[in-house]
C-alpha cells in the first residue's frame, strides 16, 4: 500500500465505518500473529527472527454486508485484500504478501440451516469445521470431510483448497460435498452460485471458487450434504511385500467397491511413521482400511476385499492396526509424530492416473534422492478415485541450512525438481493442499496454454488484481 501523509487514516476511518471501530486494527504484534501459517518457508523465517510480509489493517468482518463493504473500499482505492480463514494452510495461501487489508473471516461462524428433508447444512464461511461436524453429530449426521485440520480450518479454507479428509474413498472431497455458495467479488457484489450442483445450466459457478484460493471471490456461506452417521464401521489392515503389489491390489479394490478409507504406505514409511505412532514391528508395505455403511452390505465388502487380498497374497493383519490407526488419524500430524521445523520437509501431494502412480513415485523419489544430499523421500497414497490415486509424498532434510535465504533457495529447489518430474510423468502438482505462493511459479508448466482460462477469469472478476495477490500464479 502506497498511501502516503493523512490518507492511511482516511482510509481506516472509511473501514472502521464499515465494520466498526474494535474490529480494525493495526497494531504491529497483532499483524504479526498473521505472519505465518503453515507454510515451511514462512514458519523458519519468523523463527529465524526475520520480519514476514504483514497487512497494514486487520479487520474482523461479521457478516456479508461487512464483507461487500470492505470489498468495494479496496477496489476503490486498489488496496489488496488477504483473506485469512484458520490459517492452517501448508502453502502460504494466507499471507498478506503484498501488504493491504487482511481480513480474519472467523467472526463470520453461525450456523445458518440445517434442513433435515434434503439432507444439508448451511453455515457462514469463517466457521471452524469441526464446530460445523458438530452441529451435524447433533442430529445424527456427518459432513463426512474429517480432515487432519479438522479442528484447525475453517469452512472457506477448505473451500478455497478444495480440501479432502480421510473418509473421502466412499464420500468424495470438498467438490463432492458443497452443494453450493454465496461469495462476494473483488467489485463488492454478492453473488449466489445455483441452489444444486449438478445440472446443465452453464458451467458450474460454484465450482470456480472452489480451490480458486480466494483469489476469484471471499466465499461467505456455504451449503453442505449431511449423511447419516454409518451403522457400522470396521477397521482392518494388510501387509503387502512391496509398494508396487500394494498399489496394483488398492486399485483392484477401489475399482470394485468403496472403502470409506484406505492407506497404503511405502517401505520407508512402514519403517518409520507406522512403527513410531501404531507399533508395528515389520517391513513390508503396510494398508489399513475401513468399511463403514449397513452391516449386512459391509458383511459382504469384507468377504470381497478379503478374497482380493488373497489373490495379491497380502496379509492379513487383523483389526487392531486399522483400529489404531483411526485413532490416531490426526495424532499422526501432532509435533513430535510429524516432521517439524527446525527440519526442511514438504509434503508434494501428487495426483495421478493409477497408469502413471507407479512411475512417478520413482521419477520423484530419484529427483529428489539423487540430487540432494541427505534428502530422503517417503510416500504413502491416501485417497484413492476409480481412475487413480493421491501420492502423500513428501521429502525430510533433518539438518537444512542456517541460513535462512540459503534455505529457501534450496527448498524451491528441492520442489522444482520433484515437482517437475511429476508433471513430466503425468502427474497434478497438487490433489488438495493447494498452490498459494508455494507453488504459484510452477502453474504454466502444469496448465500450458490452458492457464489463460484461469487468468482470463482473474482478469474479468478482479480487474485490479486486489484479491490474494501473487496466489495460485495468478
Ligand atoms: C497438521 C495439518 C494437517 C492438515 N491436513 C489436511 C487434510 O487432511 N486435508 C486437507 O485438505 N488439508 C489439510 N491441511 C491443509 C490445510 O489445513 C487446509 O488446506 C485447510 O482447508 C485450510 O483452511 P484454513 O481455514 O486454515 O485456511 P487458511 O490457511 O486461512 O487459508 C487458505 C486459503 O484459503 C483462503 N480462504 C480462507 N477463507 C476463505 C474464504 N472464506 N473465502 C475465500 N478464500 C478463503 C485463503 O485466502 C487462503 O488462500 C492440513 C494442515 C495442517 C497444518
Amino acid at each position: 500500500m502506497e498511501f502516503k501523509g493523512f490518507m492511511p487514516e482516511m482510509i481506516r476511518s472509511e473501514l472502521e465505518d464499515a465494520v466498526g471501530r474494535d474490529y480494525v486494527s493495526t497494531s504491529f504484534s497483532e499483524k504479526l500473529a498473521y505472519g505465518t501459517d503453515y507454510y515451511w518457508v514462512a514458519r523458519m523465517w519468523m523463527d529465524k527472527g526475520k520480519e514476514p510480509p504483514l497487512p497494514d489493517f486487520l479487520l474482523w468482518p461479521c457478516c456479508t454486508a461487512e464483507v461487500s463493504k470492505i470489498m468495494k473500499i479496496a477496489n476503490y482505492y486498489k488496496i489488496p485484500v488477504q483473506i485469512w480463514g484458520g490459517g492452517s494452510g501448508s502453502q502460504g495461501a494466507a499471507l498478506a504478501l503484498a501488504g493491504g487489508i487482511l481480513l480474519d473471516m472467523k467472526r463470520m461462524n453461525k450456523l445458518l440451516c440445517v434442513d433435515e428433508i434434503s439432507n444439508t447444512i448451511t453455515a457462514e464461511a469463517g466457521m471452524n469445521f469441526q464446530t460445523l461436524e458438530w452441529y451435524a453429530n447433533e442430529r445424527g449426521y456427518s459432513v463426512m470431510h474429517i480432515p487432519s485440520c479438522l479442528t484447525c480450518c475453517t469452512v472457506g479454507g477448505a473451500i478455497a483448497h478444495n480440501g479432502i479428509g480421510i473418509l473421502s474413498t466412499k464420500y468424495g472431497k470438498i467438490d463432492d460435498q458443497c452443494i453450493s455458495l454465496e461469495a462476494v467479488l473483488p467489485n463488492g457484489d454478492v453473488i449466489c452460485s445455483l441452489p444444486i450442483p449438478k445440472h446443465s445450466t452453464g458451467p458450474d459457478i460454484r465450482q470456480m471458487f472452489i480451490g480458486a484460493e480466494g483469489t476469484l471471490g471471499v466465499v461467505t456461506k456455504a451449503t453442505f450434504k449431511m449423511v447419516k452417521e454409518p451403522g457400522c464401521r470396521r477397521h482392518y489392515a494388510f501387509l503387502f511385500d512391496n509398494f508396487s503389489k500394494g498399489i496394483e491390489t488398492c486399485r483392484k479394490i477401489v475399482q470394485t467397491l468403496k472403502p470409506s478409507l484406505m492407506r497404503l504406505f511405502d517401505e520407508p514409511e512402514t519403517t518409520s511413521i507406522i512403527k513410531k505412532i501404531l507399533g508395528f514391528p515389520r517391513k513390508g508395505a503396510f494398508m489399513n482400511m475401513t468399511l463403514e455403511g449397513i452391516p449386512e452390505i459391509v458383511d459382504i465388502e469384507e468377504k470381497i476385499v478379503h478374497r482380493i487380498c488373497e489373490e495379491a497374497h497380502a496379509e492379513y493383519l487383523g483389526n487392531e492396526y486399522g483400529e489404531k490407526w483411526y485413532e490416531n488419524k490426526i495424532t499422526f500430524f501432532y509435533p513430535g509424530h510429524t516432521m517439524n521445523n527446525p527440519q526442511m520437509f514438504g509434503t508434494m501431494d501428487t495426483c495421478a492416473t493409477f497408469d502413471n502412480v507407479e512411475k512417478i513415485y520413482w521419477a520423484m523419489k530419484h529427483a529428489v534422492e539423487d540430487n540432494f544430499e541427505n534428502v530422503r523421500f517417503i510416500a504413502h497414497c491416501s485417497h484413492w478415485y476409480e481412475w487413480g490415486t493421491m501420492i502423500y509424498d513428501r521429502f525430510i532434510m533433518d539438518d537444512p541450512p542456517e541460513d535462512p535465504e540459503e534455505s529457501i533457495r534450496l527448498h524451491n529447489r528441492i520442489w522444482n525438481k520433484a515437482v517437475r518430474a511429476a508433471i513430466e510423468n503425468g502427474g497434478v502438482i497438487n490433489d488438495h493442499h493447494g498452490i498459494g505462493v508455494k507453488l504459484g511459479r510452477l502453474m504454466k508448466e502444469q496448465y500450458g496454454p490452458a492457464m489463460q482460462v484461469l487468468q482470463g477469469l482473474k482478469k474479468s472478476l478482479d480487474p485490479n488484481g486486489i484479491l490474494n495477490p501473487y496466489k495460485l500464479g495468478l
